[in-house]
């Protein structure tokens, strides 16, 4: 994936690009990022990339002009152009798994009140916010994005399980997680867990993940639920009635 990014402020990117798992998935050419500084685009002596809105008010616009030159720079045949902005639909493992599956990812981050709303109606095809609150830039909101993405592409992260295990990719919130020691300031590890028995581990680990979508997220407990509603139907028939009928007619014949 080639993921570019249009931003006033390359600088804000310099720690994220050059640690850990977005390090080493560049590395690995599993992605490649690019940086885009909108200031090269700007017009007049100072490359200007603002100007006060019409109609008046407070605050500078991002211009058109620099916008449209960044965008046609990157563009590319299959190019996804998203601008990041709270007015747009909220992130979530869902649209993270879509856009791990395009080929080229164009980002703008906004600055100021905004962008002229020209780009937005013309280049944009996507907007994406990170929730409901106003940060100062789209510089973070993107960065939020770029590794909610990237850890989704095959070779970014050792093993697939690592993230098909994650909070959300199965509906469910995760489960809690333990390390050595096993006693930590009078603090015990559930015994199950030091048990070995994987099935009883499994059990829970499901068990407490529930438990958590239940009291955190009731909106996604509810979802969690209509969704497998079928599955449970199907299952609490196999398993619970059927064996018990199957058990009692043959303790009839005996
Ligand atoms: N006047 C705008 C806020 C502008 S904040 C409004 O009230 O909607 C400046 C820039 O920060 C935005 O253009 C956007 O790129 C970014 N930004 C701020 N909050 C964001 C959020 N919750 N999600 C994504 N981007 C955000």
């Amino acid at each position: 994936m080639k993921i570019d990014v249009i931003t006033l402020f390359p600088g804000i990117f310099n720690g994220f690009l050059e640690e850990s798992i977005i390090k080493k998935a560049q590395k690995r050419k599993v992605v490649g990022i690019s940086l885009v500084d909108l200031r090269q685009f700007g017009e007049g002596r100072h490359l200007t990339c603002d100007d006060s809105p019409y109609g008046g008010g407070a605050g500078m616009v991002m211009k058109c002009a620099p916008l449209f030159k960044a965008v046609q720079e990157v563009s590319r045949k299959n190019s996804h152009v998203i601008l990041m902005s709270p007015q747009g639909k909220i992130l979530n493992q869902a649209m993270a798994n879509k856009l791990a599956k395009k080929k080229q990812l164009t980002i703008i981050c906004g600055r100021y009140e905004g962008i002229d709303e020209r780009v937005r109606a013309r280049l944009v095809d996507e907007e994406i916010s990170i929730g409901d609150f106003v940060v100062s830039g789209g510089e973070i909101p993107a960065m939020v994005l770029v590794e909610a993405v990237v850890r989704l592409l095959p070779g970014a992260i050792s093993k697939q399980e690592s993230y098909e295990k994650d909070s959300f990719y199965n509906g469910l919130l995760d489960w809690p997680h333990y390390t050595r020691p096993a006693i930590y300031n009078k603090m015990k590890v559930p015994a199950v867990l030091l048990s070995g028995n994987h099935m009883a581990i499994e059990k829970w680990r499901r068990e407490q993940a529930e438990k958590a979508t239940k009291i955190n997220r009731p909106e996604l407990w509810a979802s969690y639920l209509r969704s497998t509603k079928a599955i449970r139907t199907r299952n609490s028939k196999r398993e619970i009635h059927l064996p018990v009928r199957a058990r009692s007619s043959k303790s009839e014949k005996q």
